[in-house]
């Protein structure tokens, strides 16, 4: 999976532009919501105590601090509410993209 050749954070939105000339846009809660590590997604079948972390999400959970490019891979964004561990390969980010361009029909 190659790089997107474009990658901006344009207010509350995240526009993405491939390789092949696609676009894919996301709001910044979408990202969040797709956060891809252990804390929100878990695996399902693993014995959890507590239950995955979305329930607590508020607004400062949607805004972006930061954002670190992880080598050709992807990307890990930080939280304003101090979360952080999530890594979105670009796959990943075209994966949940193609979904949500489905759900517009
Ligand atoms: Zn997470």
């Amino acid at each position: 999976m190659e790089a997107p050749t474009d990658l901006q954070v344009i207010g509350s939105e995240l526009a993405l532009r491939w390789p092949d000339g696609g676009e894919s846009f996301f709001s910044l809660e979408q990202i969040r919501r797709h956060c891809p590590c252990a804390a929100c997604c878990g695996e399902p079948g693993l014995t959890r105590p507590v239950p995955a972390q979305t329930s607590s999400l508020t607004a400062e959970s949607f805004r972006l601090r930061g954002m670190q490019r992880v080598g050709g891979y992807g990307i890990q964004p930080t939280w304003e509410d101090g979360h952080g561990t999530g890594i979105y390969s670009w796959e990943y980010l075209k994966k949940i993209g193609a979904q949500m361009g489905s759900d517009e029909r």
